[in-house]
């Protein structure tokens, strides 16, 4: 199906409950007109098959699961796997301490490990233009720059980990539990796992079928411990593991889309306890799937890094304005929204609408391989500058 709609959200989950949904941070103008297709009937043969082969299938990829390996080039990745991690010497440290280790005034990021997440992929194209027999569409862009941001943070001494290499759909909660077990991953390398031997096992199962069910609707299963509004048990001990992680970060890549041709530039998503808990309040008065039996609605959940997200999403939005003037934004610049990409784990994290394919000149912008470039540059600069900037926070919090 050609994408005919602005920006659809459905890798993004707008909503806790991902269902037909607008793509709620789109500016004003153009929200409500999106739709993700539900595929809850899809959902429910894979249960099904799940059900009769899972056994046989679960055990077949979990040698392939117990370990996400971080982005490699393919002529260094036996090497890399030899050696697992490299040393993580931030990690547990808050900023403010001795040993926390600054990236260098030229941009060093050793020691640092950013989680990128390309937006969309497969059947699921993003947005696309012209919006109704579309020639360009999200999903490959979003690809094309984040592979650029790996290389570009490479080369700065990241450790990166990509949650999409080629042009495959995967679902949006199957992303979120690869990004758990990551995090269980760096942990475990550095013996700081908070958990058990037993606990740790346990966790990793239940993301594992999220993984592997790889559908994020509430019938299938595949939100896994992540269904539902509020935060539960397990999710909770996940969310407190990753906020020790502070030199790792979360950034996913994005184009935006503006029916009516009104918006330009880049515009960088956060989330708070605030913005969570406000667009979950309204969801339980209009949004069906909160009435279902089988959508928990648990407790509000305080204990986001509000602070740092707002931080990260600044930053990111001035280096790149800075680097790259003609991508100022005439809509909001950053703003504090409600995506489960960013909502359903602890680490921080910003979504990054990078232009708008909507927009002659933006597209143009977008369609220049070396302007990707450019980008690319720029969100590794947002994220020194974080970095910079974060002890400021946290001498603010000890005080
Ligand atoms: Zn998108």
């Amino acid at each position: 199906m050609k994408n005919n709609q602005p920006h659809s959200g459905d890798d993004m989950g707008g909503t806790k409950a991902n269902t037909t949904q607008t793509y709620s941070q789109t500016p004003r103008s153009v929200r409500n007109k999106t739709k993700c297709a539900r595929r809850v009937s899809v959902g429910l043969i894979l249960l099904l098959l799940l059900v009769l082969g899972g056994g046989v299938y679960i055990l077949y990829r979990t040698g392939q699961l117990n370990r996400l390996r971080p982005h490699t080039d393919s002529s260094s990745s036996s090497e890399s796997d030899a050696k697992g991690l490299p040393d993580i010497g931030n990690l547990g440290m808050s900023p403010t301490s001795a040993g926390f280790k600054q990236p260098t005034a030229d941009g060093d990021l050793s020691g640092y490990i950013i989680i990128l997440d390309p937006g969309h992929g497969g059947k699921d194209e993003g947005c696309g233009y012209p919006f109704n027999s579309s020639k360009y569409f999200e999903k490959d862009i979003n690809l094309s720059i984040a592979q650029k941001v790996c290389t570009e943070l490479q080369s700065r001494g990241a450790v990166v980990y990509m949650l999409r290499e080629d042009d495959s759909w995967i679902s949006l909660y199957s992303r979120l539990a690869q990004t758990h077990m990551i995090c269980m991953d760096i942990l475990e390398e550095n013996n700081a796992l908070p958990f058990s031997e037993k606990r740790a096992a346990e966790l990793r199962t239940l993301l594992q079928q999220s993984v592997l069910i790889n559908d994020d609707s509430v019938a299938s299963g595949g939100m896994g411990i992540m269904v539902g509004s509020g935060v539960g048990e397990e999710l909770e001990e996940l969310m407190e593991m990753e906020y020790q992680l502070e030199n790792v970060l979360f950034i996913s890549i994005h184009l935006n889309s503006s029916e009516s041709y009104t918006y330009h530039g880049a515009q960088v998503y956060f989330v708070t306890d605030t913005s969570v808990i406000s667009s979950e309040k309204n969801q339980q008065k209009s949004n069906s799937e909160f009435q279902r039996d089988d959508f928990p609605i648990r407790d509000e959940y305080y204990g986001r890094k509000n602070e740092e997200n707002r931080l990260l999403a600044n930053c990111m939005y001035d280096c790149i304005v800075e680097d790259i003037p003609d991508l100022a934004t005439n809509g909001d610049k950053i703003a504090a929204d409600n995506y489960a990409v960013l909502r359903e784990h602890g680490l921080v994290g910003v979504l990054v609408e990078v232009a708008f394919l909507s927009d002659t000149g933006d597209r143009e912008f977008l369609l220049e391989d070396s302007n990707l470039e450019k980008v690319a540059v720029s969100i590794a600069d947002g994220i020194v500058r974080y970095y910079e900037q974060l002890p400021s926070i946290s001498a603010e919090k000890s005080e």
